[in-house]
């Protein structure tokens, strides 16, 4: 593993990327140029051109995309911090991500790597990487789950299922954080390694959709195909106030969630002004209990409120949704107590609770959280190589 220097200008981190590709799988050849079908985008690119991505090329009629490196760190986070709540809770996720994303949104908050091709003066490097290596550091870390994140994973599909193939097969889980601008064709690529998908719903207005690069037809098509074929599916919303959390809207998008299925976690997570929007204010706890309890009163049957520790009450925790009981108790991405059985029951009342749950029940949970996911996430922080 070799960490480069960051380049001096935008056009030496092309060059840098470029060096780092493959011919892709999720293309085809259209009216003799190329037809990229990895996000909803679908885009249509002649001979040295780029995808609205810029992470995705025609070389004289194949499809160059990225490949064999990381960037924005390699990260062993609590799962919770996905955010993944119904997912091995308490357990460890390798983390990694590439450059770029299809959308643009002004709040971004992994912006120095999903805009870097779009922000030039701000450059996260780039660290060559095979998919052992990575798979290696996972073991290395206890890991359980592996998760590609930090830029939108559609558009580095390849690079995730190469690494998913060798993640599988050494009894790691896989998923993905993603914006949900999704296609049948990449769905149908990474099913067979891919065991839960987390959607940031951005709000349900198509118009504000537009504007952040993508639309919201595309993602909520996302959301219903997920789910309907069995891929664990979270959704996660970033509340930002007075941009994404009238009333209204809110319960909109909640009462959709609720049509395509009320066991989908709902995540509404605190806004931090950053990137562009800074001069929006911070979510409040008060804000975001509210938002969850529009999410409740839809009939979602797990609601959390997060990026608030501890000062948001019942909402960090998982409860039967029959009888009330507390199964899941965290603070933050700790996990401090865990009741869900074995068979992945309510103990109580043997209410059978969505998710993928430890195959020990409360007696395989780690309980109090990783030690490390309070460092901050820094580029290598997870090395590729034994020291
Ligand atoms: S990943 Fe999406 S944005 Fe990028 S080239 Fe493919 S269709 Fe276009």
């Amino acid at each position: 593993m070799r960490q480069r220097d960051p380049p001096a200008a935008s056009v030496s981190l092309v060059g840098e990327m470029d060096r780092h590709t493959a011919i892709g799988t999720l293309w085809r050849t259209e009216d003799g140029r190329v037809r990229c079908v990895a996000c909803g985008h679908r885009c249509l690119i002649a001979a040295g051109r780029r995808g609205i991505c810029k992470v995705r090329f025609n070389d004289a009629g194949q499809l160059r995309v990225p490949f064999g490196y990381v960037a924005g760190g390699l990260a062993s986070d609590p799962v919770e911090k996905k955010p993944f709540f119904h997912v091995y809770p308490g357990s460890d996720a390798l983390t990694f991500g590439m450059l770029g994303c299809d959308f643009h949104c002004p709040y971004c908050q992994n912006w120095v790597t999903s805009q870097a091709l779009r922000e030039p003066a701000f450059l996260s490097p780039l660290v060559e990487a095979t998919p052992e290596q990575i798979v290696r550091a996972a073991q290395r870390q206890g890991a359980r789950l592996v998760v590609s994140s930090y830029n939108e994973p559609l558009i580095t599909a390849e690079w995730a299922a190469a690494i998913f193939r060798q993640a599988t097969q050494a009894g790691l889980a896989c998923a993905f954080v993603s914006n949900g601008n999704t296609t049948t064709e990449a769905l149908d690529f990474l099913q067979p390694r891919l065991a839960a998908y987390k959607i940031d719903l951005k709000g349900f207005d198509s118009q504000r959709y537009r504007k952040l690069g993508g639309t919201l037809d595309m993602v909520t098509a996302g959301i219903r195909a997920v789910r309907e074929r069995g891929i664990w599916l979270e959704v996660v919303t970033l509340l930002v106030p007075g941009f994404n959390d009238s009333d209204a809207e809110l319960r909109a998008m909640t009462q959709f969630l609720v049509s395509v299925s009320p066991d989908i976690p709902w995540h509404v997570t605190a806004f931090h002004p950053d990137y562009k929007m800074t001069g929006f204010p911070a979510t409040t706890a008060r804000q975001l209990i509210h938002a969850a309890e529009i999410g409740s009163e839809a009939g979602l049957r797990f609601v959390y409120a997060g990026n608030l520790p501890g000062r948001v009450g019942p909402w960090e925790n998982t409860f039967c949704p029959q009888c009330r009981a507390a199964l899941i108790e965290r603070a933050g991405y700790r996990v401090r107590e865990y009741r869900i059985t074995a068979a992945g029951q309510c103990p109580n009342c043997q209410t059978a609770i969505p998710g993928l749950w430890l195959p020990g029940g409360a007696a395989g949970a780690r309980l109090g959280g990783p030690a490390r996911e309070l460092s901050p996430r820094l580029p290598g922080r997870v090395p590729l190589r034994q020291p």
